[in-house]
């Protein structure tokens, strides 16, 4: 199966992600992740984009569709996945329809996880994960890039009639039951 997690930062992404990866045996693929743990291990990779991830910007559509296009090459993924964080642009969306296309494969579920804004900062706050790009600044960032440039990602794939809509609000496990019934009804 072949699936993407969206929503704002502070949704549950990457928490239900990993559920679901457990669930269906598919790999979760993070881009943030990825960004991270190259940062943290000083690669050259980690040095290009610490500053844009520290200022909760975006990084630029070519490097991270490049990454995502050669990170899928690898076999384990030939099954499927869960994408977290990607794509997070409309150009970054046309990209992956091409990577589809290119293989022959399609996409099985786009779950929206929908909370209101409100209670995104609190959660991300409350999280305390120690993230660089986890402070009142930077999140009220990070909120205004998603309004921009991410949230017209759903439009590309209402447009698909792909979009599955998750009440996020709850508890983890509460969530988790409704994405399983969603994904068990395809
Ligand atoms: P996340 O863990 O998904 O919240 O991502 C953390 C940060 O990594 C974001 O604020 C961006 O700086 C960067 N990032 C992750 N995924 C992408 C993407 N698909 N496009 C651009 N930047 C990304």
């Amino acid at each position: 199966m072949r699936i993407i997690i969206f929503g704002p930062p502070g949704a549950g992404k990457g928490t239900q992600a990993n559920l679901i990866s457990e669930e269906y045996d598919i790999p979760h693929l993070s881009t943030g992740e990825i960004f991270r743990s190259a940062i943290k291990n000083e690669t050259s990779l980690g040095k290009e984009v610490k500053a844009i991830l520290d200022a909760g910007d975006l990084v630029p559509d070519e490097k991270v569709v490049g990454l995502v296009e050669e990170e899928l090459k690898d076999d384990k993924y030939s099954d499927g996945y869960i994408l977290d964080g990607f794509p997070r642009t409309v150009p970054q969306a046309e990209a992956y329809d091409a990577i589809l296309d290119k293989k022959g494969k399609t996409l099985d579920a786009f779950l929206q996880l929908v909370v209101p804004e409100e209670e995104l900062i609190d959660r991300i706050l409350s999280r305390g994960e120690g993230r660089s790009d986890d402070s009142p600044e930077k999140i009220k960032n990070r909120l205004a890039v998603y309004r921009e440039e991410t949230a017209p990602v759903l439009n590309h794939y209402k447009k698909q009639d792909a979009v599955e809509t998750i009440d996020g609000v709850g508890s983890i496990e509460e969530i988790f039951e409704i994405i399983k019934e969603t994904l068990n009804s395809k």
